[in-house]
């Protein structure tokens, strides 16, 4: 049976369980330079925590592997100097020991997503995993894998769907949004998504993510580089760091709070569309309401309705505003209704009172 769902903390931010966390950072950690620059990005954009490799499983044996252990401690300085947690990848067993030691949580690849051994050495380390699944293996084979980790002793294990190798070759991989949320009948562990790698494209990562989100993900973890054409791998499915700033808007993850009044501006002109859209879509019901209303002979005013329509605001903005903040946000929308339903005396969009 599965039991509900939890709450995985990765330092002081979570997953699971209502909670939503956005990892993001470069694929590899290349300078202590680099890894700062992006760390001070995607702490501005609101993720939660700070990826980067420092082991790196490359197809070809003579492409770029990874700064090692000396990278890790750019990474962690970069995390501690942005304050976010830390998310690095372990390939072998002999690593588990090290990285445990400097990073907040343990990532396991898809490439390693079988890897049994490595997984019961992760699992035993006294710290978080977040588990791939191997594009290769089926959801069944990837909650399986999770029982190793969990069976080692770990208690904080957050899975993550990346995208599974199919015939389509248009993308990097077919990111298995279905295989996810089958998944979450079937665990109550956290399930994040990783759209970077099922896309393998930068123009892909965004409308996947939103995707991932729309479907009720726990997360995301998004490769991010400032100069994607230089990056040592995975530069051609980066986002720039405005690519994440705009991505964490508009999914509602608040900015980072980098003193910055500009970055937090951008997040308000964010909400202000969504309200401007929202507002329209209300006043184009409206207009549809006083058709039927005019067909079946009703009156277009209807105080009681009004009435309703106040509460309700007043309920849903009780604690946050104050007391005749919602009164008056009701009233000027009910006013704006009442001037698209054509009412006489709403001739200025003030409210029913004006
Ligand atoms: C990565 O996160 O950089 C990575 C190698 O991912 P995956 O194991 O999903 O290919
Ligand atoms: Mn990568």
């Amino acid at each position: 049976e599965v039991k509900p769902p939890v709450a995985v903390a990765i330092g002081p931010f979570a997953a699971g369980a209502g909670r939503r966390a956005v990892i993001a950072g470069p694929c590899a950690v290349e300078s202590p330079e680099q890894v700062l620059r992006i760390a001070k990005a995607v702490a501005r954009a609101g993720a939660t925590a700070l990826r980067g490799g420092v082991f790196k499983p490359r197809t070809s044996p003579y492409a770029f592997q990874g700064h090692g252990l000396e990278g890790l401690r750019w990474l962690r300085a970069a995390g501690d100097s942005v304050g976010l947690p830390i998310v690095t990848e372990v390939m072998a067993p002999a690593q588990v020991e090290p990285l445990a030691r400097l990073a907040d949580v343990l990532q396991i690849g898809a490439r390693n997503s079988q890897n049994f051994d490595l997984l019961r050495e992760a699992g035993g380390a006294g710290r978080p995993v977040l588990l791939k699944r191997g594009f290769g293996t089926t959801v069944e084979e990837w909650l399986a894998s999770a029982e190793y980790v969990l069976a080692a002793g770990c208690r904080d294990l957050i899975l993550c769907e990346r995208g599974i190798r199919t015939f389509e070759r248009t993308t990097r991989g077919t990111l298995d949004l279905g295989g996810m949320l089958a998944a979450r009948s079937l665990t109550s562990l956290p399930l994040i998504v990783d759209p970077s790698h099922a896309a393998g494209r930068r123009d892909l990562v965004v409308p996947l993510a939103r995707a991932a989100w729309g479907a009720g993900a726990d997360g995301l973890i998004v490769e991010v580089h400032d100069t994607p054409e230089a990056a040592l791998s995975d530069g051609a499915q980066a986002l720039l760091p405005a690519d994440l700033e705009a991505l964490c808007d508009e999914i509602g993850v608040l900015p980072g709070e980098d003193g910055s009044v500009e970055r937090v501006r951008t997040a308000i002109d964010a909400v202000d569309r969504e309200i401007s859209a929202l507002v329209s879509r209300r006043l184009e019901l409206c207009r549809r309401v006083a058709g039927a209303k005019r067909r079946l002979g009703r009156p277009i005013r209807d105080e009681a309705r009004e009435a309703t329509v106040k509460a309700r605001f007043a309920e849903a903005l009780g604690g946050s505003v104050p007391e005749t903040g919602a009164e008056r946000l009701a009233d000027a929308l009910i006013g704006l209704g009442l001037h698209a339903e054509g009412w006489p005396g709403a001739g200025a969009p003030e409210g029913p009172d004006a």
